[in-house]
């Protein structure tokens, strides 16, 4: 029987909906709107479409947001400048770096200048060293959208093997971070990962993150596994996840499709990242999870 499909976009839309009642009160309450500042540097056109869509999304939510473009080849102290001021700025709730930066920005340094409180893609390493802690509180919106699937999807995590493929600061290591707080035995493989197949084959949850197309084949998932394709890539003008879904499909129990899977939850949780920071800074409620 072939797998249920996850319907990321569906739950993204209830997500927003329960972030717009949540800003509306929000606004009542202290009478101004969260707030999200956007650093967009250089014009690369993926980058310059994600930033429009995070912009778009805080817009039907009620959240203001403002965009910074800057000019490819901006010095790394005129952007710590800003980010300066707009730590400071008191009606700016929310602050986004979009990656890549160009080679000559040091991105640890631009994403760590970032006050932990209003560093909504949740890079900070003080942010990170809480989540590894079992402590999250701003978490990358991507893995948190991923645990957000699972809950919805009614998948226990608590005591289940799952494989996490990919080890990056913003998806793989934080997704497996939230997974061993929710009590999964996890495993990271990465590109010097041998014999990929043989952890992937044990993953009862599988959540791949790799950027690599058709990297994971029908025969290298358990049957009944649930799989969590965050991959998106671009092949003869098509977008794919890193899943083979035709193959994949017919062998797990639940799988997200590319699209319409993981990409619309990103955004969701980044609007509820920049909610709760802006609660944060105003009710002095810094939590995100559950523990
Ligand atoms: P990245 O390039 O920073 O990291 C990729 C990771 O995959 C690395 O840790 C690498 O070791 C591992 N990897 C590469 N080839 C591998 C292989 N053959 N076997 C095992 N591991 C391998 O990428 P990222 O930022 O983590 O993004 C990963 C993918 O997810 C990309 O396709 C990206 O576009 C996508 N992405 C999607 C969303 C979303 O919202 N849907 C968000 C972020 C990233």
């Amino acid at each position: 029987m072939a797998a249920r499909v996850l319907d990321g976009k569906a739950l993204a839309r209830s997500v927003e909906e329960e972030v717009r009642r949540d800003v509306q009160a929000f606004v009542q309450k202290h009478g101004i709107s969260p707030c999200l500042a956007a650093l967009l540097v250089g014009d690369d056109p993926v980058s310059s479409l994600y930033v429009r869509r995070k912009a778009e999304a805080c817009g039907r939510v009620g959240i203001r947001s403002e965009t910074f473009r800057l000019p490819r080849e901006i010095h790394e102290e005129e952007i710590l400048a800003l980010i300066a001021d707009l730590n400071r700025r008191s009606d700016v709730h929310g602050i986004l770096v979009q990656l890549p930066l160009p080679p000559h920005l040091r991105e640890e340094v631009v994403t760590s200048a970032i006050l932990p409180e209003k560093d909504v893609d949740g890079l900070h390493p003080m942010n990170v060293g809480y989540l590894f802690l079992g402590r999250p509180r701003m978490v990358p919106a991507t893995p948190r959208g991923i645990l957000e699937l699972l809950r919805w999807a009614g998948v226990e995590v608590r005591g289940k093997e799952a494989v996490v493929v990919g080890r990056s600061p913003i998806v793989g290591r934080p997704t497996a971070a939230l997974l061993l707080s929710q009590h999964a035995t996890v495993t990271i493989c990465h590109s010097r990962t041998t014999e990929l197949s043989a952890h992937t084959r044990r993953a009862e949850i599988l959540v791949v993150a790799a950027g690599r197309p058709r990297l994971i084949r029908g025969e290298m998932v358990k049957p009944g596994a649930v799989v969590i394709d965050v991959g998106v890539n671009r092949v003869d003008g098509k977008l794919v996840g890193d899943v083979d879904f035709a193959e994949v499909v017919e062998v797990a129990s639940a799988i997200t499709p590319v699209p319409g899977g993981v990409g619309p939850m990103t955004i969701a949780m980044l609007l509820r990242n920049t909610l709760q920071a802006a609660l944060a800074q105003l009710e002095g409620n810094g939590c995100t999870l559950e523990p």
